[in-house]
């Protein structure tokens, strides 16, 4: 029984997290199933991470292989699995050096001790690293710093400095910010847990201009939009950019833990001792990740998450048309918000549960879509269904 289950969690588990009523047990493809049967569309996919479909023959296979071989030894020694992951991210990407982690907090910590090396020792010692407002880099106490969403911060202080907030999608904030301490630009292309926020078509290459000029460092968060999410294997090819870092989680591993910082060569200033980690890039971790890689790459699943986005967002639009507290579809991919006239995110994430279809209420007034990538019409036309059934009962 769910409630068996949730009880169990309000008695032991830290309460950091309002968890929606639904105990998951299974999954398989873009539908999963809770302990007492009730089949649910995912539309959340394990927070944009499950990006080939839960429990995809590709990870299950690649997770039962490797586990026969090894699990864990250490980045003392040379593992396979992390070469060639490393191997095909680079030839598919503009970057030329990788670091493995295991989550997105733990990339951006990475990210950002580079570009504090880089600020020392290219940069005359600049450390200051200019992030957008209403972004989102983690929950470690430096990537809350990081995070321009005070919310975040106030319990915790002091936190790490360094960090400048400006207004995303305004590129003279960032110039007027910029000085001689600032070392790096760190943005989400588009901002996923601020809410789905697209920028202008220009903004995110003239910020790559303005950096380019300084000498500073422009680093992308692709934590949520990296892995083919927005219709590109990354984020940053939608808007023709050529970052000098970029970081990776979420999609990167299909469902297992792991994440990536990776550079440009010119980028790369740390050197040996400057960072490690026990896990990274295990060889458990890495082959899972290395085998959803290629199969986003070979059968072009970024395609198919701009074709699947155009379609799910046209009926989202039909949608609106039709329920006028919709206000807004914004969009980009399988990357989606619904935005109402009023807080009513809750209320109808209630009715979504109850129809069958996981959401994710992003703001008050907003639902988050991001499905697999490899989501099919049909289950798209269904899971509109029962969101039209759902905003019937509100
Ligand atoms: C989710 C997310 C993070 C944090 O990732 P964790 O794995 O939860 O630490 C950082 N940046 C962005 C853009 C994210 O969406």
């Amino acid at each position: 029984m769910s409630s068996d289950w949730i009880n169990l969690e309000k008695k032991y588990y830290a309460q950091t997290v309002r968890r929606q009523p639904i105990v998951i047990i299974r999954g398989k493809g873009s539908t999963v199933w809770d302990v007492d049967g009730k089949e649910y569309l995912d539309f959340t996919a394990g927070w944009a991470v499950c990006n080939i479909g839960h429990n995809h023959p590709t990870i299950v296979e690649a997770i039962q292989e490797q586990s026969l071989q090894l699990i864990q030894t250490s980045n003392a020694y040379y593992t396979i699995p992390q070469l060639k992951l490393a191997e095909i991210l680079i030839k598919n990407s503009c970057l030329d050096r990788i670091f493995l982690c295991h989550s997105g907090l733990e990339a951006n910590e990475g990210a950002i001790k580079l570009a504090r090396r880089y600020g020392m020792t290219k940069r005359d010692g600049a450390y200051e690293i200019i992030t957008a407002l209403n972004s989102f880099h983690g929950r470690s106490l430096t990537t809350m710093a990081a995070t321009g969403q005070p919310h975040y911060q106030e319990k915790f202080k002091p936190l790490p400095s360094g960090f400048v907030h400006v207004e995303f999608n305004d590129l003279s904030a960032i110039m007027e910010a910029t000085n001689d301490k600032t070392a790096a630009v760190f943005l989400e292309p588009i901002q996923g847990e601020g809410g789905v926020n697209i920028p202008s078509d220009d903004y995110l290459k003239n910020v790559q201009t303005w950096c380019r000029q300084h000498n500073i460092l422009f680093m992308v968060d692709e934590v949520q939009t990296g892995m083919g999410r927005l219709g590109s294997l990354f984020g940053y090819q939608e808007f023709g950019l050529q970052p000098d870092v970029m970081t990776l989680a979420k999609g990167l591993g299909g469902g297992v833990p792991i994440g990536a910082f990776m550079s440009t060569n010119n980028a790369m200033s740390l050197t040996y001792g400057d960072h490690g980690s026990t896990f990274g890039g295990n060889p458990l971790t890495s082959a899972a990740a290395y085998a959803v890689t290629k199969h986003i790459i070979n059968n072009d699943l970024a395609a198919n998450a701009r074709t699947m986005g155009n379609y799910l967002m046209n009926l989202l639009e039909s949608l609106k048309s039709r329920f006028p507290f919709i206000t807004e579809i914004r969009g980009r991919g399988l990357l989606i918000a619904i935005e109402f006239d009023d807080d009513i995110s809750a209320r109808v994430l209630e009715k979504t549960n109850d129809a069958g279809i996981l959401l994710n209420a992003v703001k008050p007034n907003a639902l988050r879509l991001m499905p697999a990538l490899n989501i099919t019409t049909e289950e798209i036309t269904q899971g509109i269904e029962r969101i039209e059934k759902a905003l019937t009962q509100l």
